[in-house]
């Protein structure tokens, strides 16, 4: 217990940093190009071209730098205890438009009292990029993603379930790593952030896939009851 504490500060510390070295690279990749910009306004034939693509060089590395941000900007923690339903019910409400616009059915059936100790945002922010990922992956066919949240021994369990494209053994072993993405405009950071907000509240996160058959997800994290009466 005492290594993994040391482990998740050391991973806090080590995203701190990560994100202010990002944040801290944005100013300056903002005004290169801006002066790229102005280049070429003047540039011709090869110039210009490699110009251009020095541009869209830059732009990707704002992207990475902007997404890596997004997921991984340092908060304040609040730790509190809540029914997972509650939060599955708001990712539905905010997610549901995605879906109809990508032609996705999405169900939904949540236990009520499954109660969790954990930061709320973040744990908000990893299951709904479980939930888009499936998105993501069902959109080029008649989708369908199911979403079930019950009790398991002293875990509350929440499986997401997809019919997309699913993933070779291959692609599953290397699934969170930073920057893995088969997406054309993914960044392949959103994984390797959930995988740890979840690890850092003592759960686990499993997938199982077929090829052209479809995902599953399954998030275990530990019931509050049970925390309290380890307190
Ligand atoms: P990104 O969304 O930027 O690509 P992620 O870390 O969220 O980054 O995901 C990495 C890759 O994992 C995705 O590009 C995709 O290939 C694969 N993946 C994740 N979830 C699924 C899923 N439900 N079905 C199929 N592939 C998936």
């Amino acid at each position: 217990m005492q290594e993994q504490i040391i482990r998740t500060e050391k991973l806090n510390v080590t995203s701190q940093l990560a994100a202010s070295v990002a944040h801290e690279i944005r100013s300056p990749l903002t005004s290169i190009k801006g002066f790229l910009q102005l280049s070429m306004r003047n540039a011709e034939g090869k110039n210009k071209k490699y110009l251009e693509i020095s541009m869209m060089e830059l732009n990707r590395m704002e992207y990475i730098i902007n997404d890596f941000l997004n997921y991984a900007k340092p908060q304040l923690e609040t730790i509190e205890v809540f029914p997972v339903s509650v939060i599955l019910g708001q990712i539905k409400e905010e997610i549901e438009p995605a879906a109809q616009a990508n032609h996705v059915d999405l169900e939904m059936l949540a236990e009520d009292d499954l109660w969790i100790q954990a930061d709320r945002s973040k744990i908000k922010q990893a299951l709904t990029h479980i939930i888009r990922n499936s998105i993501d992956a069902t959109s080029a066919s008649k989708g369908r993603i199911s979403i079930a949240a019950y009790r398991h021994f002293h875990h509350v369990c929440i499986r997401i379930r997809d019919n997309g494209v699913g993933m070779s053994p291959e692609q599953l072993s290397i699934l969170g790593n930073p920057f893995y993405s088969t997406k054309l405009n993914g960044t392949g950071l959103g994984l390797m952030v959930t995988f740890r907000i979840i690890q850092a509240v003592g759960g686990s996160l499993e997938f199982q896939s077929v090829k052209g058959e479809g995902t599953t997800a399954l998030v275990t994290l530990p019931a509050a009851a049970d925390l309290q009466l380890k307190a």
